[in-house]
């Protein structure tokens, strides 16, 4: 099957039960087996970016995530005495020791270093894509397209809709900075939180009927646009009784799921669930990074154009 046929669906859950606010591990632990298992019944898969500290008190569940074909990449929230938890307000080097020092304790539990990262607040500023290239990752959710949050150094603007090459020297424009963004799915016009944040495939946002509207409408722009890759990326918290049947959360997953299904039958697409690797890996193959191109590529070049 060709890539144009498909429709690809992603969550990402953000996994931070440690968290100074949450302290609740053993509900981490709760949400993440019934996560798991919602995921195994929809034939869906997570990417969970992981706060270190959870990394830690849950690792042979991430190891078996991971086995069950899962993706676990790294989360952070800045955890330092008299200063924010947000990435999005700090200078280069500050970032910099901050990411590595993630880095080391998730590759301490982990056996490797992280490939995948996703900011707390989805807090960036100008620097950070270039030092998230620096520092190996690959691919991660980055932006929240329109998100308008200064209080939390999360400023979006018109930052892409779609997956995207992030450009080095400002976060909302594309460019060739070669690590993948991947935007969670959000509708522009249905705005929340006073205007400052669109509606998003947030799971515990609103119920399945509202995330059905978001999901028919992001894919109907991605078919009428031509996007290269149509895909769907849903997203929620390791904090919610997802193995409980009853569960409000799980039911709307499930939910989501079946409108992200029906959706695509209705587009003449098969639906497919997907980590977050796996949709950048499709994306790197289809859109070629500006200043790669092959060598066959640029001969196929038209000609500059006579002035
Ligand atoms: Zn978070």
């Amino acid at each position: 099957m060709k890539t144009h046929d498909v429709l690809f669906f992603a969550i990402q859950v953000d996994c931070e039960s440690t968290q100074r606010a949450i302290q609740n591990p053993a509900l981490g632990e709760r949400a993440l087996r019934g996560l798991a298992d919602v995921m195994a019944a929809t034939g869906t898969k997570g990417t969970f970016f992981v706060i270190p500290r959870d990394l830690e008190v849950h690792a042979p569940i991430y190891a078996a995530l991971e086995a069950a074909g899962h993706e676990v990449g790294l989360h952070i929230h800045v955890d330092e005495p008299g200063g924010t938890e947000f990435l999005g307000d700090r200078g280069a080097d500050d970032q910099r020791r901050i990411l590595t020092e993630a880095i080391d304790r998730f590759a301490q539990v982990r056996g490797r270093r992280p490939e995948s990262f996703c900011p707390g607040y989805f807090s960036a500023n100008d620097h950070t894509f270039g030092l998230l290239e620096e520092l190996g990752f690959t691919h991660g959710a980055v932006s929240c397209p329109t998100r308008d949050l200064p209080s939390c150094a999360s400023v979006w603007g018109a930052s892409s809709l779609d997956p995207r090459y992030p450009h080095r020297h400002n976060r909302v424009l594309d460019g060739d900075v070669d690590f993948v963004d991947l935007p969670v799915t959000i509708d522009p016009a249905s705005r929340m939180w006073g205007g400052s944040h669109p509606l998003d495939l947030r799971v515990e946002l609103v119920d399945a009927k509202n995330h059905r509207y978001t999901i028919e409408k992001s894919l109907k722009r991605q078919v009428a646009a031509g996007t290269p890759l149509k895909q769907l990326h849903a997203l929620t918290h390791n904090v919610f009784e997802y193995g409980e049947p009853a569960d409000f959360r799980r039911q709307t997953y499930v939910g989501m799921v079946a409108a992200a299904k029906a959706a695509a039958t209705q587009a003449g697409l098969v639906f497919r669930g997907a980590t977050l690797r796996e949709l950048a890996g499709e994306f790197r193959r289809l859109v070629p990074r500006p200043g790669i191109a092959s060598s066959a590529s640029r001969r196929k070049k038209s000609p500059p154009r006579k002035r």
